[in-house]
């Protein structure tokens, strides 16, 4: 009996050559074989004589052998294989190129089952276009009635929906077939979902789902199987989640009391007033913080919806109790951007001193501050709020009382910075304290509501709904090819008026860094060359080094650029009040909530700002789905209108490439997500150490390598 943790490398059939092969699948134990999921299915279920079969149809056929030759075609370089089968009722050809298969296994007066489309020659004659074949006896031959919907033998190629795996060179589908089928034939399964669930789920067991979504007998049975394997990862998920969740609250953090006079008027200090949505977040944020268990918050509010305050107000609401707050940035360029932004709210409290610690950077307040300077300060307790990239997370910097940590645009750290970033978190305030701070994380991307729970089940939610009262429209128009003189005319005279404009371009082949920023560059060219050869233009793109990016970035800031041509890994939350114009090459080729965060780039001051979504072709579907970005500006309706037409792997970043695509696929159902989470709550009150659950408490712990939690 095989099982399914053990390696692959037991199984004979393998050939040694294709483990490393299957490891780049992610397929290294008999459970993970087993869990290489067929993406589709080729249905070859409509069995016919041959009497009966049309032109276009895809159908299978049982006959004997009459005739097969080989034929050799010098012309075009090609090998031609013909066989003709007769099952009584008639007689087929059936033709391959170039696949010396055929020859080697078939051979006259034997029994075939073939599997393929059918076409018509000029004449009209009927044949098989390279179908697939696997040999019978006659007994098979002669049992097999016209319609026969459940193929007795253990056909892999024929007569069935033949599943179609992800592939990697020279390892076909057929060969996944032979070896999954050979598996679930010797592999003891034992189901680590409870029967309780599975009944009150109405899912069905392991086994039969793994049959089912490998060789289903009909496609709804495939579709029950998948539901079965989206339900068990989000459910594990969940779980773990909880698990965080739980671990987290039984941490100790600082409290930090609400002092609600300072704060209010801190408030009433501010240039603006708040938006209710703003308010509502702020006041979640310091009941939290309140609170002797650690805050674990996801602020989430559109670009230009005003987080920064709402993070400052948490800043000062811990400076208040005589405690700090770190806030880390992506990158330098948006660190650079925080400092000045929160130390103007600060500008009537003397006593709160916001500091800035980058490779180049180390200022308390506008102040430069030799770095000693600044990490003596900190570490007593004179520096309120510290500001900057992950390279604040080192050891030698240490703060004096740390309540509270913000972190910005989480989701653009690596999973490996974010594991850092998690234990220095906890060992900057470990110590005599025993106590850990706060977490805030912001993100500006709208994360469609089933999805955070689905995902980020273990953080509080906080959002921001609603934009700055005032705040101008960005105004959004689809451009077809023929409008595009028009739109350059127009962003000649807003650059002529000393504005500024972003080219965002495409990429041209999905997944290929190098002909994106092929595109970019050429597009550049163009521009500068053809267009707008009177202007100041500047390149940026994903193969440049951090550094170039940044100096590009403040140089753009600076104006010394009129037009900044980029790939799509320009800035998120960048802040350039000037700029006026987002032009973005090829728009039918990105997501719209992609769009819509391009889109924020712009707006940022008081001029009234445009994107302009040029489409390469006119086709009726691509340009309506744009329309819709004409429409609105909320980043959440754009969120889960997106979620449904693209799926959810655009919105998770890094998290994704360890989720199945069975889970992606249901990432969107709501339904099946609450349910999950259900079921993981009973779990864990009941039996929270598993002891009755020992297979369901291993599955977790696997996941916890594969997907990473905030
Ligand atoms: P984001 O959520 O993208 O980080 P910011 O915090 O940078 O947004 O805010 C965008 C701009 O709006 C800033 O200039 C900020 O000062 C301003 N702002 C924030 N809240 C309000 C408000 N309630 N009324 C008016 N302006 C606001
Ligand atoms: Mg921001």
């Amino acid at each position: 009996m095989l099982n399914f943790n053990d390696s692959i490398s037991i199984l004979a059939k393998i050939p040694k050559r294709f483990l490393p092969k299957l490891k780049n699948l992610g397929i290294e134990t008999i459970g993970d074989l087993l869990y290489h999921f067929p993406f589709r299915y080729d249905d070859f279920s409509l069995n016919k004589k041959i009497v009966e079969i049309i032109s276009g149809e895809t159908v299978t056929i049982t006959g004997k052998i009459s005739k097969i030759k080989n034929i050799r075609s010098w012309k075009k370089r090609m090998s031609i294989t013909e066989a003709f089968i007769e099952d009584g009722t008639g007689e087929i050809k059936a033709v391959w190129f170039n696949n010396p298969l055929p020859l080697r296994f078939l051979g006259e007066g034997k029994y075939v089952r073939l599997s393929g489309k059918i076409s018509a020659d000029k004449k009209g004659t009927l044949y098989f276009q390279h179908p697939n074949f696997e040999l019978i006896n006659k007994a098979v031959f002669e049992k097999e009635e016209t319609i026969i919907s459940i193929p007795e033998t253990k056909n892999l190629s024929t007569g069935i929906l033949a599943p179609i795996y992800p592939e990697t060179q020279g390892i076909t589908s057929y060969w996944f077939r032979r070896i999954i089928r050979e598996t679930l034939d010797e592999v003891q399964l034992i189901d680590f979902i409870p029967k309780d669930i599975l009944e009150s789920q109405k899912l069905e067991g392991l086994a039969k789902s793994l049959e089912k979504i490998h060789f289903p007998q009909k496609i709804s049975n495939s579709e029950e199987a998948r539901r079965r394997f989206a339900f068990e990862k989000i459910f594990l998920i969940q779980i773990k989640a909880l698990q965080i969740k739980k671990n987290w609250e039984n941490e100790k953090a600082i409290k930090i009391k609400f002092k609600e006079k300072e704060i209010k008027d801190f408030v009433l200090s501010l240039p603006f007033e708040l938006t209710s949505a703003q308010k509502k977040s702020a006041w979640q944020i310091i009941k939290d913080l309140e609170k002797n268990q650690p805050m674990n918050r996801l602020l989430e509010g559109d670009v230009g919806s005003g987080k920064t305050v709402v993070a400052a107000m948490a800043c000062f609401s811990v400076a208040l109790n005589q405690k700090q707050s770190a806030i880390l940035a992506p990158t330098e360029v948006l660190a650079i951007q925080h400092h000045q932004g929160i130390q103007k709210f600060f500008e009537n409290y003397p006593k709160i001193k916001t500091a800035i610690l980058t490779a180049s950077q180390c200022k308390i307040n506008d102040e430069e501050v030799s770095r000693k300077t600044l990490l003596e300060k900190l570490a007593s307790n004179k520096i309120s709020i510290l500001i900057g990239t992950h390279a604040i997370l080192r050891d030698e910097i240490k703060f004096d009382k740390l309540g509270l940590v913000i972190i910005d645009e989480q989701h653009r750290f690596g999973v490996k910075q974010r594991s850092f970033l998690q234990k220095q978190t906890l060992e900057i305030s470990d110590g005599s304290r025993k106590t850990i701070p706060h977490l805030l994380t912001m993100t500006a991307t709208p994360i469609p509501r089933t999805l955070s729970l689905a995902i980020f089940g273990n953080l509080d939610l906080s959002i921001i709904n609603e934009y700055p009262k005032g705040k101008k429209k960005i105004i959004t128009k689809v451009i077809l090819p023929n409008e595009r003189e028009q739109v350059y005319d127009f962003i000649k005279k807003e650059i002529q008026s000393g504005r500024q404009v972003f080219v965002i371009c495409p990429l041209v082949e999905e997944s290929s860094k190098i002909s994106e920023v092929k595109s970019a560059t050429e597009e550049y060219k163009n521009l500068q060359e053809k267009v707008f050869p009177e202007f100041r233009i500047g390149l940026l793109h994903g193969k440049m080094k951090p550094k170039e990016k940044n100096l590009i970035m403040s140089d753009f800031k600076e104006k010394k650029y009129d037009i900044l041509v980029s790939t799509s890994v320009i800035e998120v939350g960048i802040d350039i009040p000037n700029a006026t114009v987002m032009l973005i090459e090829g728009a039918e080729r990105f997501g719209l909530a992609q769009l819509h965060q391009f889109r924020g780039r712009v707006g940022r001051g008081k001029d009234q700002s445009y994107c302009f979504l040029f489409t390469s072709q006119n086709i009726q579907g691509s340009t309506s789905r744009l329309r819709s970005m004409e429409k609105t500006n909320d980043g959440f309706k754009i969120a889960e209108a997106d979620l449904k037409l693209r799926g959810p792997g655009q919105f998770l970043g890094t998290l994704q490439s360890g989720l199945p695509d069975v889970t992606m696929e249901s990432l969107s159902d709501m339904k099946l997500i609450q349910s999950a989470r259900i079921e993981a709550q009973r779990i864990l009150d009941f039996d929270p150490e598993f002891k009755k659950l020992p297979l369901l408490k291993e599955e977790v712990e696997k996941l916890e390598g594969r997907i990473h939690f905030e």
